[in-house]
């Protein structure tokens, strides 16, 4: 089966200026912008306000879950409350120990580190990590072997805000070292709707309840694929329509998107599609998912399956995946013909 190059993907990042800046532009700044999870939201800004109070630095705080549910949005906003500067990095930039040790060293009292994809931090820089974390100390070591030496250096006092979107590839000793723990999930229907109404007052976009009821539904959950969605049918409405979003615009422009109407993308049905007709309906192993589909697995682990397995389409077994009766049925798949067609239908 081909992949379609243009297949469209709402959670991709794009990075050119103009992106960068309306990603700017709509996140939240403070805790009482940010919409929704509100039980993290309560969390963290109690912590905030004791540490404050108390003159101390946060502790550490871990955030994780999905890809576009506002965890770096959350850190800007714990640096913006906390009113220190926020130094952003992540995982795969730092490559060795010196690379952080050189931001450790320069950060100030108080300032927020955060660290993107932070399980993807290589095991040296995350040894470098520990002491850091622990004792605000970094351990030098000077030569090798039977000669080795190591030197403590006392840090500044500082939070590390780490963000992933797989706690379990954490290793224990990393996570033990956070003291604040938040786990975001999809948002709901009417909080993704919040969202949208709130991003189409910054953007102007002109767009009525039904409009914005409609993209909710087939967001997903997740703030970034409804400001994404939201500029792509602002488009199609200035274009095909009188410039208002409404419900029959956005019906139209998602539809053109290859958007179904629970908010499922082309490469989202094409992976419950190979494990049906390919795989019998399961379960098979993500690998082999993968191949069949051409992506990589990582795509698919953070993309694609959070929101099936919260959805009910999806189910993870100890020998696989598997599709359940809804998936069948959303498919329109009747359950005695999985396996059957080897060709799989074009969606
Ligand atoms: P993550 O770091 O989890 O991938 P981001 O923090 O980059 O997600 O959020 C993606 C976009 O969604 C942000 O640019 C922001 O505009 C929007 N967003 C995320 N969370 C919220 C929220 N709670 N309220 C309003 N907008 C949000």
């Amino acid at each position: 089966m081909k992949k379609e190059d243009s297949e469209f993907n709402p959670l991709a990042l794009e990075h050119d200026e103009e992106e960068v800046q309306l990603r700017r532009d709509l996140r939240p700044k403070t805790f009482l912008e940010y919409i929704g999870q509100k039980q993290i939201v309560e969390m963290l800004s109690i912590a905030v306000e004791a540490a404050k109070k108390r003159g101390e630095v946060l502790d550490h705080v871990l955030l994780y879950g999905p890809p576009g549910l506002g965890k770096t949005t959350l850190a800007h906003i714990i640096a913006h409350e906390m009113e220190m500067p926020l130094i952003h990095t992540s995982g795969p930039a730092l490559e060795k120990g010196g690379d952080l040790l050189s931001i450790l060293t320069h950060m100030e009292n108080g300032n927020v580190l955060f660290i993107d994809e932070i399980h993807r931090l290589p095991k040296v820089v995350e040894e470098f990590l520990y002491p850091a974390m622990e004792d605000f100390a970094v351990d030098i070591i000077f030569d090798k072997g039977m000669n080795a030496r190591s030197y403590r250096s006392k840090l500044e006092p500082f939070t590390l805000v780490g963000a992933t979107t797989r706690a379990g590839l954490l290793s224990a000793p990393l996570r033990e070292r956070f003291g604040i723990f938040c786990s975001l999930d999809f948002y709901s229907e009417k909080d993704v709707e919040k969202v949208i109404l709130r991003s189409a007052v910054i953007l102007d976009i002109a767009i009525d309840k039904e409009g914005a009821q409609e993209i909710a539904r087939r967001a997903r959950g997740t703030p970034r694929i409804a400001n994404r969605l939201l500029r792509r049918i602002r488009d199609y409405a200035q274009v095909r329509a009188e410039g208002v979003i409404t419900r029959k615009v956005a019906d139209d422009a998602l539809a053109l998107e290859g958007i179904d109407e629970l908010g499922l993308t082309s490469l989202d049905k094409r992976f419950l599609n190979v494990i049906i007709q390919f795989y019998k309906g399961g379960p098979v192993g993500l690998e082999a998912i993968a191949a069949t589909l051409q992506e990589e697995p990582d795509t698919l682990v953070d993309m694609v399956e959070p929101f099936l397995l919260k959805a009910g389409f999806l189910a993870r077994t100890s020998s696989g995946r598997k599709a359940t009766e809804l998936a069948y049925k959303h498919l329109q798949i009747p359950s005695h013909k999985a396996g059957k067609q080897m060709e799989l239908p074009k969606i």
